[in-house]
């Protein structure tokens, strides 16, 4: 599985262009282009933290991460994947046993139906192959608009934007894409971040999100972007220094 920078000639899928009025911009193309510029240097290549051993175990593990933390699936499906790498080893051992790996996540009987229909699915209408469109993906039973972008980032390389609490959160608060559901967020991120950034732009917005623009309280002295924010919510003019992290 790689997580690399997509092939020159893979098209940018941009959202589907819908007749939407959105808010006017506050950043900039200039402005825009610069706070991912910092993000690039301070993660220059981020990664998704669920893991996965293969496109199929990927659409398992983020079918079972709504509502729950990607290190308490991580513990569930490290046993799992090791006996059901496969649509058919997931059949063959069964929803009660799925059911008992992954019971220590948030609504697991519901996502071990799931994770069995969705696995007939695959062998019945897919041949067994993880799709790579939006659209068929969504047909799999437990995959959502958001699963679905993440598998094509993650697993095939396309530039999606996939709107988590995370980053539904950032594009209200700092003002960069205040849409009222998460496809209007997507669809005004996708279209107002500078297309070189889009690829890893997802992560670098989740992983903001995650430690530094946090929900409860913003640390807005550990920001590396806090000059160019206009969110209400800041308490620091002064951008942090910029140290390279790993992921
Ligand atoms: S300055 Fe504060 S509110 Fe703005 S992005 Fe940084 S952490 Fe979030």
């Amino acid at each position: 599985m790689s997580e690399k920078t997509p092939k020159k000639s893979q098209s940018v899928s941009k959202s589907k262009p819908r007749k939407k009025k959105f808010p006017r911009a506050k950043y900039t193309q200039d402005e825009m282009h610069e706070i991912f510029a910092r993000f690039k240097l301070q993660r220059p290549e981020p990664k998704g933290e669920l893991n996965h051993v293969n496109p199929y175990t990927l659409v398992v593990a983020v079918s079972l991460s709504a509502q729950a933390t990607d290190v308490g699936v991580n513990k569930a499906t490290k046993a799992l994947f090791q006996v059901a790498d496969t649509p058919q080893k997931m059949l063959a051992l069964g929803e009660e046993k799925v059911r008992d790996y992954i019971k220590t996540i948030g609504l697991y009987r519901n996502k071990a139906k799931n994770v069995i229909l969705l696995s007939q699915k695959l062998i019945d209408d897919f041949d067994s192959v993880v799709p790579m469109e939006r659209e068929a993906l969504m047909t799999l039973p437990g995959v959502g608009r958001k699963t679905a972008n993440v598998v094509m980032s993650m697993a095939f390389n396309i530039p999606t934007m996939a709107v988590d609490t995370h980053v539904f959160r950032i594009g209200h608060r700092m003002g960069m894409a205040p849409g009222k559901t998460p496809d209007d967020v997507e669809d005004i991120l996708m279209k107002r971040i500078p297309e070189e950034y889009l690829f890893h732009a997802h992560h670098w917005l989740i992983l903001h999100g995650r430690y530094t623009c946090k929900a409860r309280k913003p640390e807005c002295e550990a920001c590396i972007v806090a000059d160019l924010c206009k969110s209400k919510e800041k308490t620091c003019d002064v951008p942090a220094t910029i140290v390279r992290l790993e992921d």
